[in-house]
């Protein structure tokens, strides 16, 4: 009795792993994702969502979001909100085929394999995954390689060369239709924050008004208009309270943190307020992913330590989402590259899903590092436009985190916290990788007499 049931839940857990679509090793059109995306959503329809960002595509194609939540429709008071997006760069794929098979995989573990640990991480955390940012640039990769370089005189379909071969053209289909680079096609906030630093007192967070009119006003650095999946995804950033983010591209194998430009444009380390938590946000990815961390050259001539890098010290990139992230919203992002080839074979997925899937799952635990909690005054009402100052305590020296959290953003309400006190001013807070769950710890402010 006793080997039967072992059997059976052997025979379940196999079942469940099989259903997962990374293992037929096709990659999958704009059709085949969204009905991938909308089979998840029928079969976990408790703890998924899909959405659609407001803008489409140049070619008209949506950019589609599915949310994992306890409770999927709305954000929850405390409850973090994280994103993967995938496939920004139209011909670097593999976030788009693992981000698709993460939303599989989170279904399955939560709902028919009982994993605490999944189960936990989703009761937690409203998780927002987008396989493709850039579909246009997907589909003239794929139209490219069938037709440009000779797929079609190799094989019976595109779905067997794509399975077999994948693409090889370094460029083609990188760009949005318009053939505009979407990742040096964000506001330019850095120029704004390297301007601000020459002054004694400054803001380097919540850049969002600047954001608006540069959107609204300007061009990018490359004197590109703002493309509308630029757009999208940029009031997306700016309307959400993103803790955490990762932007997946492939052409090395490494984990990229800000900032991602220096002043003067060049090659350069170009550390943020918070390096440190940088640092250490990509080293949980690295550390986790089955060969970032240990390749001594994993593609061409870079050599990364321990599989990250400060982007500007890499290349400069100039108007990138992941400093976008930082300085509009607070929301701390990494660029991924999942490895040297942008388009590889279909028939590599799975393999690359293993090598990626614990990083996938440990940096989205990231979110619960730490502190959160609630401004408010006395009556329990929230205080908007509050400033909290960090400091950091190394080797006994107390240091000033030059990157203030700051409540909300609502500009409507004239409520400034400058004439109150804080009662609970004094906190010491700890940061490691087994610290995953957050302290809550709020700040109750009072009116002062003047
Ligand atoms: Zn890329």
């Amino acid at each position: 009795m006793y080997t039967i049931s072992l059997l059976f839940i052997h025979f379940y857990f196999i079942s469940c792993e099989t259903l997962l679509t990374i293992h037929n090793d096709n990659h999958h059109n704009t059709d085949e994702m969204f009905s991938i995306l909308q089979n998840v959503h029928k079969k976990c329809p408790e703890i998924t969502y899909l959405y659609d960002l407001p803008l489409k595509s140049v070619q008209n194609r949506p950019l589609r979001v599915i949310v994992f939540s306890s409770n999927p429709t709305k954000h929850d008071l405390l409850e973090p909100e994280f994103k993967y997006v995938g496939n920004m760069h139209g011909n670097e794929v593999v976030g788009r085929e693992i981000l698709l098979n993460l939303a599989e995989y989170l279904c399955n573990e939560y709902k028919f394999n009982n994993n605490q640990n999944i189960r936990k991480l989703i009761d937690t955390t409203r998780i927002h995954l987008m396989p493709s940012m850039n579909p246009d640039g997907w589909e003239m990769a794929t139209t490219y390689a069938w037709n440009g370089t000779g797929g079609q005189q190799r094989y019976q379909d595109i779905k067997t060369m794509l399975r077999e071969e994948g693409a090889s053209d370094w460029l083609t289909g990188r760009t949005n239709a318009n053939n505009v680079d979407l990742n040096r096609n964000f506001p330019n906030l850095d120029e704004f924050i390297y301007r601000y630093n020459h002054y004694a007192h400054h803001r380097n967070n919540h850049l969002d008004m600047e954001t608006f009119q540069t959107l609204t006003k300007g061009t990018d650095c490359g004197n590109n208009a703002y493309q509308s999946e630029t757009i999208t995804v940029a009031f997306w950033i700016m309307q959400l309270p993103f803790v955490l983010s990762a932007n997946l591209h492939n052409g090395d194998l490494v984990a990229n943190y800000p900032y991602d430009d220096s002043e003067l444009h060049v090659q350069t380390y170009s550390p943020s307020p918070d390096d440190p938590l940088f640092q250490q946000l990509a080293e949980s990815y690295s550390f986790s992913h089955k060969t970032m961390s240990t390749s001594a050259k994993p593609c061409a001539d870079e050599l990364f330590k321990d599989g990250i890098t400060n982007g500007a010290a890499w290349y400069p990139v100039c108007g990138g989402m992941q400093d976008f992230n930082y300085l509009a919203s607070n929301c701390f992002e990494i660029t991924l590259e999942l490895g040297c080839r942008k388009f590889p074979p279909g028939k590599l997925l799975a393999a690359l899903w293993e090598d990626n899937k614990n990083a996938l799952i440990n940096f989205m635990w990231q979110t619960h590092l730490g502190i959160k909690g609630l401004i408010t005054d006395e009556q329990n009402q929230p205080i908007f436009n509050a400033t909290i100052k960090v400091f950091a305590l190394e080797n006994d020296k107390w240091h000033y985190i030059d990157h203030d959290v700051t409540s909300g953003m609502c500009r409507n309400i004239d409520i400034s916290a400058t004439d109150r006190d804080v009662m609970n001013p004094n906190l010491r807070s700890k940061f490691g990788f087994e610290q995953f769950d957050v302290e809550v710890f709020d700040f109750k402010l009072m009116l002062t007499q003047i």
